[in-house]
């Protein structure tokens, strides 16, 4: 079959889902009883443990106590129960190695009983800890390969759940994954390490605002938005790029993409709509709310959002949404894609981090509330992380430092790589007034007459919105604009948390300090105002309320001394820093190992990518790109032939030919250039190495798309190997 034909093929079976439904999912069924079906939920438990047990486990999953290990056997017996009971036969240690991605060995409850039998088993030992083979999971030489111990511990303020798959229901039991030396090799453990240590310093000041009463913890809580791309799977099949490396390395633009902003906050297509609407009720069944979901700016680009949750469990949530999201695809004939970048020249995929802080009993640390200029707590909080931001802003633009996030951040449509935080008008005027002296009053954005009048009057909020900032205060939360779309939130997540237990710590440390034993509300007061002076004035260089685009931003960043780390090269050595080991160590987040380690890792990683894609270019060009080449230039070869035997004059036709062959012969050596750089012996040192393909083999890449993109533009449509972005981006 000819790529036409299969071409052609993919869009009658479109066109025939279309009119049949025929792969159409299970219908939602009631949502209210339906949610958390597959979960090990406290509702669950408590039906099913000795009340004593149950709340104990509770104490572990509210307030983070440690883990009773006596009654881990009766917890471990009625889950096993339950398990069964839902059809499960297995179960497995669920964990976030530093691929990004999820881990997981599958065992089965069953033993054979010795008389012909088998019975079922699961221990509170195999429960509460494990032991996979550690050995190929990057540890980024915390250990050698040959020492092969890694160990998983039950994570148990995250809900175990039920992985459902195709003729499979296995029991998954989120943990973390440790060396034999207890060294983290994984995602999990820093961030409920950074969990800890943001609940004591917030602890802190709520003690000293005589907010701590009833309080036992405070939480980071995170909603993710996840942008992807949906197309169809049979243009996937036929790309190598996509296959190999998540993204398009050739493709030249289709003529219309998103100038007329037609897709935005469109009607969902129809397929999609189906594909949503199945995904999301796989998520409920696990307890995970969506809230959220819109077409996003560029052709067939989504946005799903969950409703927030403590950051730790967002974590592994997010982590299920973008499993679940993959797997439901192929059932609507989609290939979901979560890289960064899958096409040039639109919109890029990120992952907003909305970020805030909440007390256990339910109070967002981040609300400014009416009246704000008197909400001194709220300022406090709110100026630990301001603090913390300017002091560390490196750290957070490298915690989101990938060869994917490459292509978004600091191009146009995403936030810059400068990292700034944007408040809005009530906050800068509160801002201002703190720094002049004190704060007097708060801007109210009033009512909103339409000039309808069959329309509502409308409150106005007291600022507008701020698409550009990396770092956005969206009115009770922060939103972190700058991860990565295919990112873990673990790791950005437990940066912030690291960075704002710093700034909250030496708050309160400051406020202690002046504040002496048994102080009024009037001394916190005034010792409070004055510190907010002294940190806002000292700090104010991070808020920037403008266009992040604009080049007057970029130059007015660098006249403030706002770091500007580029690309993954540049950002990933801030891991290595003095600055950033001690801030990891103190809070005993990250050891100077592991954090060195992650550094080791992510610039490996960032490495591999480039080689891959590089590799990839040159394996399409070679066997697709410029086989189709020559056999277009036969084509327009033998036509002047035929026409100057026929005296019929091609001049034209004869030109069209050379700048051909021009074109072809240059494309050609763009790839062996390209070959060439990716060949070279790169340094060992892994800073070098990244710099090294950044600067020899990252412009050869783009030299070869150009030229390669020109072709697609020239060669015959009948004989072009791949699908084009026309293709991919509008059949839906
Ligand atoms: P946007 O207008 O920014 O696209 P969305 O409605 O798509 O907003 O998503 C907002 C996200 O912010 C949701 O995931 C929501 O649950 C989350 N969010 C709201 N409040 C908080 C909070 N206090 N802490 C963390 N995340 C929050
Ligand atoms: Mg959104």
């Amino acid at each position: 079959m000819s790529d036409r034909t299969a071409r052609m093929e993919a869009l009658t079976a479109v066109a025939r889902w279309h009119e049949h439904k025929t792969l159409n999912g299970k219908p939602m069924e009631n949502a209210h009883e339906f949610f958390g079906r597959d979960v090990f939920s406290e509702r669950v438990m408590r039906e099913r443990l000795p009340k004593e047990i149950f709340k104990r486990v509770q104490q572990t999953i509210r307030l983070g106590a440690p883990l009773d290990p006596t009654i881990a056997d009766t917890v471990a017996n009625a889950m096993k129960d339950w398990a069964l009971e839902n059809g499960a036969t297995h179960y497995t240690h669920w964990f976030q190695p530093m691929t990004g991605l999820t881990a997981e060995k599958h065992d089965s409850f069953l033993s054979p009983d010795g008389a012909g039998g088998v019975i079922t088993e699961f221990s509170g030992d195999q429960l509460t800890q494990g032991e996979p083979d550690a050995s190929s999971f990057p540890s980024g030489g915390i250990r050698a390969t040959f020492e092969a111990r890694g160990y998983t511990a039950w994570d148990a303020t995250s809900p175990v759940w039920l992985k459902r798959g195709t003729n499979s229901v296995t029991l998954c039991i989120p943990t973390a994954f440790v060396s034999y030396g207890g060294e983290a090799l994984d995602k999990k453990t820093p961030l409920l390490r950074s969990m800890d240590a943001l609940s004591t310093q917030a602890m802190r000041l709520l003690k000293i605002f005589g907010a701590d009463a009833g309080v036992s913890r405070v939480f980071a809580t995170c909603g993710a938005e996840q942008e992807y791309f949906l197309i169809d799977r049979r243009y996937y099949f036929s790309r190598r790029d996509l296959i190999m490396t998540n993204r398009t390395v050739f493709g030249a633009p289709s003529s219309k993409d998103q100038q007329l902003d037609d897709h935005y906050f469109g009607a969902i297509p129809e397929r999609v709509q189906a594909f949503m609407a199945d995904s999301e009720s796989e998520l409920y069944a696990l307890g995970i709310p969506i809230k959220t979901r819109h077409n996003e700016v560029s052709p067939a680009q989504y946005e799903v959002a969950p409703q927030f949750e403590n950051a730790n469990i967002a974590a592994d949530h997010q982590q299920i949404i973008m499993q679940t999201m993959k797997r439901v695809a192929p059932k609507y004939g989609f290939q979901c894609l979560l890289h960064e970048k899958p096409f040039a020249g639109v919109n890029g995929s990120g992952k907003h981090i909305n970020w805030s802080l909440a007390t256990d009993t339910g109070v967002n640390l981040l609300d400014p509330r009416d009246e704000t200029h008197t909400n001194l707590q709220f300022l406090v909080f709110l100026t630990a992380v301001i603090r913390a931001v300017d002091m560390h802003a490196g750290m957070l633009r490298a915690s989101v430092a990938s060869a994917g996030n490459d292509h978004r951040l600091g191009a146009n449509e995403a936030p810059p790589a400068i990292i700034s935080i944007f408040l809005g008008d009530m906050l800068q005027d509160i801002v201002d007034q703190l720094i002049a002296g004190s704060a007097k009053s708060t801007k109210t954005g009033g009512m909103m007459d339409l000039g309808a009048n069959t329309l509502p009057d409308i409150p106005r909020d007291t600022g507008d919105r701020n698409r550009t900032s990396p770092f956005a205060f969206t009115g009770n939360k922060f939103e972190f604009r700058a991860c990565g779309a295919s990112h873990s939130v673990a790791w950005p997540t437990t940066v912030l948390n690291a960075i704002v237990a710093e700034s909250l710590d030496w708050m309160a440390g400051e406020l202690e300090k002046s504040l002496g034993a048994n102080p009024t509300p009037a001394k916190v007061k005034t010792v409070a105002s004055a510190l907010l002076k002294k940190v806002l004035k000292e700090h104010k260089r991070v808020i920037f309320n403008g266009d992040n685009y604009t080049d007057e931003w970029h130059a007015e960043a660098a006249k403030r001394g706002l770091p500007n780390l580029k690309n993954t090269p540049e950002a990933l050595p801030v891991l290595l820093t003095r600055e950033s080991g001690s801030l990891f160590r103190k809070y005993k987040i990250l050891s100077k190992v592991e954090l060195e380690s992650r550094f080791t890792i992510y610039a490996e990683q960032y490495a591999t990518q480039i080689k891959i894609e590089a590799e990839t270019m040159v394996n399409m060009a070679r066997t697709q790109m410029l086989p189709a080449a020559v056999r277009f230039q036969g084509q327009i070869a033998e036509a002047v032939g035929a026409t100057e035997a026929a005296n019929v004059d091609c001049a034209d036709l004869r030109v069209g030919l050379e700048e051909f062959c021009d074109l072809a012969s240059r494309f050609r050596q763009a790839v062996n250039a390209l070959e060439a750089a990716v060949d070279q012996d790169h340094p060992e040192d892994p800073e070098k190495h990244m710099l090294s393909l950044r600067d020899h083999v990252v412009p050869r890449m783009n030299d070869a798309r150009e030229l390669g993109d020109r072709l697609e533009g020239m060669i015959a449509d009948d004989l072009w190997p791949l699908p084009t972005y026309t293709e991919m981006l509008f059949v839906r």
